[in-house]
């Protein structure tokens, strides 16, 4: 074992944000300790190259037979990594940013700070896969998982036991229903009656340019980097920002202990993916408030559901946490024959699982990405199966709308310019 494999993070000063963090995504600073080179995050590249090198290496050869590299096996670190986390950590303001396989590696990682038979609380309009790992937990018997709407902080209130609660897990706003958690006031609470407990926030809908959950009190806030911060769906990542240095050693151990790090080539594509995040989520999210606008202004449309809607019920909490109401949005037709017919028609709109890409998307998650919630769950879940769901890409706003606008004349629906 190496100094990098038992890794103990000292309190050194991370550059925290100066600018606005649209900047802040494109310049990448030097994070060079005294009296070394850096031209890149870190990365000390005899060529001054611009973009971070890609360190495709499971290993590195030691200057001694003490091994005292700075890497040694890119299992416990490798510079592409160090270099995609440093500069995630000050995007999202947090103590230590980690990147590993996949979004759901991400939660796994962090499941793991719960000793067994600790009870866990999380939200009841959770993300698919997320329920389908908490379930699986429950059933081994490691874990007890309660789920309440996470959007009623009395309801959360009910559940929290000072001794037992470890977790609390928290998405918003909640895909597909758009439901919005009030970050500070949970984990206010938490933190008052629970002093064990973390309280954690699947931020993937927002990415930490909308939102800054550290900032808000969570504990960590983690991501599907396959989404908003690759922005292609061409690769997977799972992205982990911690609060404290006791976090980050906690992480750190089991990321290492199993082995679930990014490989360096992904971390390598996320880095790049992450420099147009600002540009994409502006372009999306303002064509996405059209797009809810047009369908809210249709009277064949039964609901819809989009925090930049001053009729979202939770439009007031949304925008005191976030700085934009995001790329995704749902509506619901009444009817899940037209809410097929609405996904089978649209052009421009691919029919895939998954958001943050910079084509748009359509889905019916009760078909889909939710599927994996069993139907009675679903119901009692009040998860309407006529939902459908909007992914924002970058193509032309007036091209989209008028896609949709085909798409629902041609499902029936009557429509108003
Ligand atoms: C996609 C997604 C995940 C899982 O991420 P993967 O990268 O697919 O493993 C978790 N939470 C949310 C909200 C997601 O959208």
């Amino acid at each position: 074992m190496s100094v990098n494999s038992e890794r103990v993070f000292d309190d050194v000063n991370l550059d925290r944000p100066k600018y606005h963090p649209s900047t802040e995504l494109v310049y990448l600073e030097s994070t060079a300790g005294e009296g070394q080179e850096a031209d890149t995050l870190g990365v000390r590249d005899p060529y001054h190259s611009s973009s971070v090198p890609l360190y495709q290496t499971a290993t590195f050869k030691q200057p001694s037979a003490d091994g005292t590299g700075e890497f040694d096996y890119t299992r416990s670190g490798n510079p592409t990594r160090s270099a995609v986390e440093t500069h995630l950590a000050k995007i999202m303001k947090a103590e230590r940013a980690f990147v590993v396989t996949t979004g759901m590696t991400a939660l796994d990682v962090i499941l793991r700070l719960v000793p067994n038979g600790g009870q866990i609380i999380a939200g009841d309009d959770l993300y698919g896969g997320s329920n389908r790992l908490l379930t699986y937990l429950t059933k081994l018997g490691h874990v007890e998982v309660e789920n309440v709407d996470t959007t009623n902080v009395e309801a959360v209130r009910s559940k929290l036991d000072p001794v037992k609660t470890r977790l609390v897990l928290l998405e918003t706003p909640t895909n597909p229903l758009i439901k919005i958690a009030d970050i500070r006031a949970v984990s206010d609470l938490v933190h008052e009656k629970c002093p064990n407990a973390v309280v954690v926030v699947d931020n993937t809908m927002m990415s930490p340019y909308l939102q800054n959950c550290l900032d808000l009190g969570a504990d960590i806030e983690y991501h599907s980097g396959t989404k908003y911060l690759s922005g292609h769906h061409d690769m997977m990542a799972g992205v982990i920002g911690v609060r404290s240095l006791d976090l980050a050693d906690r992480i750190f151990f089991v990321i290492n202990a199993t082995g679930s790090g990014l490989s360096p080539f992904e971390s390598w594509l996320l880095l790049r993916g992450l420099k147009t995040l600002a540009i994409r989520i502006e372009r999306q999210q303002a064509t996405a408030q059209r797009i809810a606008e047009f369908l809210e202004n249709q009277t064949d449309i039964k609901r819809v559901l989009y925090p930049g809607l001053p009729s979202h019920p939770q439009h007031q909490i949304h925008i005191s946490q976030a700085s934009g109401p995001g790329g995704v949005l749902s509506f619901e037709t009444g009817d899940i024959a037209t809410s097929e017919r609405i996904v089978e028609a649209t052009k421009l709109y691919g029919i895939s699982v998954s958001f943050g890409c910079i084509n748009s998307l359509i889905s019916m998650p009760c078909r889909m990405s939710h599927a994996s919630i069993p139907a009675e769950v679903r119901k009692a879940r009040a998860l309407p199966e006529d939902v459908v769901r909007l992914c924002v890409g970058i193509e032309d706003p007036d091209d989209l709308i008028n896609d949709l606008k085909s798409a629902l004349i041609a499902a029936g629906v009557k429509v108003k310019a």
